[in-house]
């Protein structure tokens, strides 16, 4: 059963989707101004094993991932450059999903862009304004954070005086607000200034904190399941989202709330005048494999700080090495395993292997996976997870060494293997010869049709395979593939 730590009600509690098996998940992603940095990526790594351990338990998912391409930083960039906004984030977009895909995430379903949703914001604040949740006031529009008396139950910050100036991202505007909490959903752009948008309000253009409210609300619905982001962001930015979205449809906005805490360096929060800052370029420049940095990130709980040292990230590279060389080996045993072609009626893939039937592989293969899955189910420990994993690895070595494994206890290793790297992703995929049993299945299949001489299917199968890039070889052990 999965339980986790809901930021909302400070609670860890059972996981349960509003309706059917559908999960709903928003999860803030990058404002599009600059390399993001493995701060940054440590949340979207965490999304990803979120996303990939809801499909584990067998939910469907579906993941919002905004891109942030407005901001205050963007159009003072583009200013410099005397280019659009939208000619300056381009490469800024590339190079994201480039980093993205790189530390191997899964795309989300959904990533929108906020400035291609300028009309449903403008919808929200128009509701907003029409229920008196917010104001004009010289021009800009003002969320009213006194219409909305819910106001901090996410972050639960007392607001008792001024709180301006309290936080890096908090609203500074200089126009009259009614009370200094009150943020802006819509700026005040002049007719001559770019970029602006006609609104039925007054041209301008959007707060921060409405895209987030827009384009959660418009792919997933009103109330939804998840929402997720980094520890930065719960104070203004999540409280934010939840007035907006509550305030305009007095429904429940998301039922859970999860937020990754910080990065640290060597002990020091992570920032550019420190010197202390990496973005994911940084670190695959000076030879780290994206492999260790994705399993660096991912090696501690997202509510623990993780303190990132580069004596753990040469540890990470290491480890993933041995996870690599590990798979490699069980899978090779695996094929020495199988009949020599055409050495027919030796049809059993045990048939000479010593201790076939002592399942010892496949009892540590089962007790890690119920490690894995009680650990994951337990506020996604990841770190406990990968211990589960190391415990196998050691213990399937020894057995390696001693007395080689069945062919039953190797199938039975490489298939929890996958079912792991199908949640955390670390085992590798590029430089060894993934198990995948689609080709597996082929490969049989093929052999069968051989032995029963059928070989028109045998050279439709090997046709068939080579399209997906697999390379068959006759060897005295028989029937061995790779990846091209
Ligand atoms: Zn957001």
């Amino acid at each position: 059963m999965l339980k986790f730590f809901n930021t909302l009600t400070r609670q860890t509690e059972e996981f349960r989707p509003l309706e059917n098996n559908t999960v709903r998940m928003y999860v803030c992603g990058p404002t599009v101004w600059n390399f993001a940095h493995i701060g940054n990526f440590r949340t979207f790594v965490f999304a990803d094993i979120l996303r990939r351990y809801l499909k584990f338990k067998g939910y469907e998912v579906k993941h919002v991932f905004n891109l942030t391409d407005i901001d205050d930083r963007i159009i003072n960039e583009a200013a410099k450059r005397s280019i659009s906004i939208d000619e300056f984030t381009a490469p800024f977009i590339q190079y994201f999903w480039e980093d993205f895909d790189a530390l191997g995430n899964e795309r989300p379903e959904v990533t929108p862009r906020a400035t291609h949703h300028i009309a449903e914001m403008i919808e929200i604040i128009a509701k907003l304004i029409e229920n008196g949740h917010a104001y004009e006031s010289d021009g800009s529009i003002y969320y009213r954070i006194a219409a909305f008396p819910e106001y901090g139950k996410l972050s639960r910050i007392k607001f008792e005086g001024n709180i301006t100036g309290g936080s890096e991202r908090i609203d500074t505007d200089k126009y009259e607000k009614e009370d200094a909490r009150d943020f802006a959903l819509w700026k005040l752009v002049s007719e001559d200034e770019e970029p602006g948008w006609d609104a039925p309000f007054g041209r301008g253009r959007p707060g921060w904190h409405i895209e987030c409210s827009a384009m959660s609300m418009k792919y997933l619905g009103e109330t939804f399941e998840i929402h997720a982001g980094g520890q930065d962001l719960q104070f203004p930015h999540h409280e934010n989202e939840i007035a907006q979205s509550e305030g305009a449809t007095g429904k429940l906005f998301a039922k859970y709330w999860i937020h990754s805490e910080f990065l640290k360096i060597d002990d020091v929060t992570m920032s550019k005048s420190k010197g202390n800052f990496f973005t994911f370029r940084d670190l695959r420049d000076q030879g780290y494999s994206a492999l260790a940095i994705r399993y660096l990130l991912l090696s501690v709980p997202t509510r623990k700080q993780l303190n990132f040292t580069f004596e753990g990230l040469q540890g990470a590279e290491s480890t993933v090495e041995r996870l690599r060389n590990f798979r490699s080996l069980v899978h090779d045993a695996a094929a020495k395993g199988r009949n020599p072609s055409g050495s027919e009626g030796a049809q059993n893939a045990d048939c000479g292997m010593r201790n076939a039937e002592f399942p010892a592989g496949r009892v540590s293969a089962t007790v890690a996976l119920e490690k894995f899955e009680a650990a994951m189910d337990d506020d996604f420990n990841t770190a406990a997870a990968l211990a589960s994993i190391h415990d196998m690895v050691r213990e399937v070595n020894t057995l390696m060494n001693k007395q080689g494994l069945s062919a039953g206890d190797r199938q039975a290793v490489l298939e929890v293997i996958e079912k792991f790297d199908s949640v955390l992703g670390i085992f590798g995929c590029e430089e060894v010869v993934c198990l995948d049993s689609e080709v597996e299945a082929l490969v049989e299949e093929r052999q069968e049709a051989r032995r029963n001489r059928n070989f028109a299917r045998s050279d439709e199968i090997r046709d068939e395979l080579a399209e997906k890039g697999i390379i068959l070889e006759d060897t005295k052990d028989g029937v061995r593939w790779k990846r091209r």
